[in-house]
């Protein structure tokens, strides 16, 4: 059964009508399991009815739209039960309701399953028989499966459709979609599309008027990708056995036989462009070859879908240079990417939203760093068809409204101006100290890297830097950067921050941070080789990274050394032993200083050596996004698990705050550069359980300060106390959020004063 699923769920994927796509698939599964019906009633969530979408077999047709009560019926209890319903005879079923008589309703068996997505029902999918009889059990898993590969498509469809009024001005409601808050504050613009490039399934579909120039472009593009085959072809000749330089000749073949091209040509004809219909084109192709007999043919359907790749990617090539940014610009993409926000002037970018990730995506963080209002994890994001249109980002709520009525635009205009006033006023506190009014003072910190900008932070009134990742010009390079390029680099952040002491955490690559150099290929990256097990088992590069900072910091001595991802007490000493060997290598030059070395505490395991790692350690920084991630088990980048990626759980409070009373049992500084140090709504427990310092963007510095300079500190200690003794993160949220709400602090959590 596992091809015909597959085959179902993929040509459902390929057409861009929903109803098509699900007139198509109600055919195919009746075929499949050899029904005399199936149909599929999805919910409409305005009216609260099902609505029968799709059918094939004993239903008319012509009753496409017919609904019904949420709660009538045999659909009826699938909705309320969420489970499979498995009829032998319909007429002995107390809740079967005889249907209109329109209906040809002479069917016994009857077979339905819930469609979920999100733990929110989508639909039903019901297929019935004449005979009395019961369906199968791997008929109903077939029926399962189905229903949970389509749900996802089907929720982003009904959006798609949403979208598709509301741009044809039909509706008047405002919609909103849902996502993770990332990025705090209000933007509204116009959303720019970014997609991976050279990625066929990811092209949108657009609409062109200019046929003869989209039709050039696409020759040009063809022409050119034949050319490098060609060429390619010519310099392997000599090397390459016969049988793979036919591959070349396949491909020109392919090329030169015009039907490719002119099958693109028709899409564009019915005014698609040039990309699109290139996606449109080479997927009918390699349909047909994929349903060939032959295995060598079907084969083939993998060269096609490699040429439409190749012809892609030299119709991106101008793409990328000519960028042109609305002014008022919302990025708006699948996954976007550090590389996409930073192509964006500053000035332009007002928002962005993506359809995966979380608000832990090192992407989310920059936008932070940025100020930026963001929006992660947004499932069904029709971000193919947000291109131009006037949409609003609530970074507050996770929110994004797609053209938006102006009563809403207004509204937010209004939200938008109310916050500027509050950063204006907030300014105020930019020289003076994160101070209780007791007198207890706390140190900020600030976190470089993925945003290199040291003068805003310095104008922020930042007294050093907790975080510099070191990663991010590795990222950014097509080599390991030399031992000399990093010197010059580290040289730079440590002059710019000068006397302040700057925090150098060494390679933390491996996880969700690849170099494209250096791949890393595992099935579970976060838990496998990253941080300090990569500079370990990478001696010379570790060397190499330490005698560049170590250089860099003559002179000036302001440098600190942290080490990511320490999970074993013999990882510190080893590390340790070779900062040491470093440090005799450099001396040898001219005399240099040993820099304090500090420890990460990240991992769960290094909570609970976290008073040795003290002792050893000449401080101890802990980084609450990774430690989330490994103490609830849960992905930091995954929209899917969310909701439960979570750092005000208890269980990550109580291990921070056991990891902050071990260093100061052992008199070692502690501070925080996790995502964590910069929320002001926790800012009130972090300094009652008493960390030296934060290490966050210089944007959250004066709201941090606010708070910091709000609640004496006797009062901050009895806060913890009692959120201490609070079970759930929920519970905690609310207790916070009330207490800065009562002490007029609300526009820290939400837009508006
Ligand atoms: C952390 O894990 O909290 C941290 C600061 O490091 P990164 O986000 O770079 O993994
Ligand atoms: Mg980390």
């Amino acid at each position: 059964m596992l091809r015909p699923l597959r085959r179902i769920i993929e040509d459902f994927q390929d057409t861009s009508d929903l109803t098509e796509g699900l007139n198509l698939l109600v055919t195919r599964t009746r075929q499949a399991i050899e029904a005399d019906s199936c149909s599929i009633f999805l919910i409409d969530i305005r009216t609260e009815e099902f609505v029968l979408i799709a059918t094939n077999g004993l239903h008319d047709q012509e009753l496409c739209g017919y609904r019904f009560q949420l709660t009538e019926g045999l659909i009826g209890v699938i909705a309320e039960s969420e489970k499979p319903l498995n009829v032998e005879d319909v007429d002995n079923h107390p809740k079967y309701i005889e249907l209109p008589s329109e209906f040809a309703d002479d069917f016994h068996a009857f077979l339905g399953v819930p469609i979920i997505n999100n733990r929110r029902l989508l639909g039903v999918l019901t297929a019935e028989s004449k005979a009395i009889h019961r369906f199968e059990e791997d008929e109903e898993a077939f029926l399962v499966t189905l229903a949970t590969q389509i749900a996802p498509i089907v929720e982003r469809a009904e959006t798609d459709q949403i979208v598709a009024e509301q741009t044809s001005a039909l509706a008047h409601d405002d919609t909103v979609l849902l996502g993770i808050p990332s990025g705090k504050g209000v933007g509204i613009g116009q959303g720019f599309v970014v997609y991976p490039p050279a990625d066929l399934d990811a092209v949108p579909e657009k609409n062109i008027e200019d046929i003869d120039a989209e039709i050039e472009v696409l020759e040009i593009a063809i022409q050119q990708t034949r050319d490098i085959i060609q060429d390619l072809g010519e310099k392997l000749s000599r090397s390459l056995p016969k049988a793979e330089q036919e591959l070349f000749n396949a491909y020109l073949r392919l090329l030169d036989n015009d039907s490719l091209a002119k099958d693109i040509i028709d899409e564009i004809k019915l005014g698609q462009w040039a990309q699109g219909a290139l996606k449109i084109a080479i997927k009918k192709r390699v349909r047909q070859f994929e349903e060939m007999d032959d295995a060598y043919l079907r084969e083939r359907a993998a060269d096609i879908k490699d040429l439409g790749q190749r012809i892609l990617a030299r119709l991106q090539l101008h793409e990328i240079e000519d960028l042109e940014f609305p002014a008022q610009t919302i990025l708006i993409g699948d996954e976007l990417s550090a590389a996409d926000v930073a192509r964006v002037p500053k000035e332009k970018l007002v928002g962005l939203a993506m359809a995966r990730g979380s608000s832990n995506a090192h992407v989310a963080i920059l936008a932070r760093a940025l100020g930026i209002p963001a929006v992660t994890g947004v499932t069904n994001l029709p971000y193919a068809q947000l291109d131009d249109k006037e949409l609003i980002i609530d970074g507050y709520y996770g929110h994004v409204y797609i053209s938006p009525t102006l009563a809403l635009r207004q509204e937010f205009l209004l939200l938008a101006e109310e916050e500027k006033q509050l950063d204006e006023s907030l300014n105020e506190l930019r020289n003076l100290p994160a101070e209780t009014p007791d007198g207890h003072r706390v140190s900020l910190y600030v976190n470089v890297g993925l945003d290199a900008d040291s003068s805003s932070a310095l104008a922020a009134g930042a007294e050093g830097v907790g975080l510099f990742r070191t990663e991010i010009p590795f990222m950014t390079r097509e080599q390991f950067p030399s031992e000399e390029e990093q010197r010059i680099i580290y040289r730079q952040v440590l002059n710019a921050f000068s006397p302040q002491p700057v925090t150098m955490r060494t390679l933390d690559i491996g996880g969700d941070k690849a170099l494209p150099y250096f791949p890393i290929e595992e099935d579970n990256p976060f838990l496998g080789w990253r941080g300090i097990r990569v500079s370990l088992d990478h001696p010379d590069l570790f060397l190499a990274q330490i005698r560049a900072m170590l250089r860099a910091n003559r002179g000036l001595n302001n440098l600190a050394i942290l080490l990511p991802m320490i999970s074993n007490v013999h990882e510190f000493d080893d590390a340790k032993a070779l900062i040491l060997e470093a440090h005799e290598e450099v001396n040898i030059e001219e005399e240099t200083l040993l820099p304090p070395i500090g420890v990460m505490v990240e991992v769960p395991s290094a909570v609970y050596l976290a008073r040795t790692l003290a002792r050893k350690a000449d401080f101890i920084s802990i980084g609450s996004n990774d430690l989330t991630q490994y103490i609830l088990a849960v992905d930091r980048n995954n929209a899917q698990v969310s909701g439960i990626y979570d750092a005000y759980h208890p269980a990550v409070l109580h291990a921070i705050h056991q990891v902050v009373r071990a260093a100061r049992l052992e008199s070692t500084p502690v501070s925080i550069c996790g995502e964590l140090a910069g929320d002001p709504i926790v800012t009130i427990l972090l300094i009652a359980m008493g960390f030296d310092s934060l290490s966050t963007s210089p944007g959250n510095f004066s709201r941090v300060k606010w708070v910091a300079r709000r609640f004496p500190y006797y009062q901050m200690r009895a806060i913890l106390k009692e959120v201490m003794k609070y079970e759930d993160s929920t519970d905690i949220r609310t207790y916070l959020e009330e207490t800065l709400e009562r002490a007029g602090l609300g526009g820290l959590i939400r837009a508006g004063r």
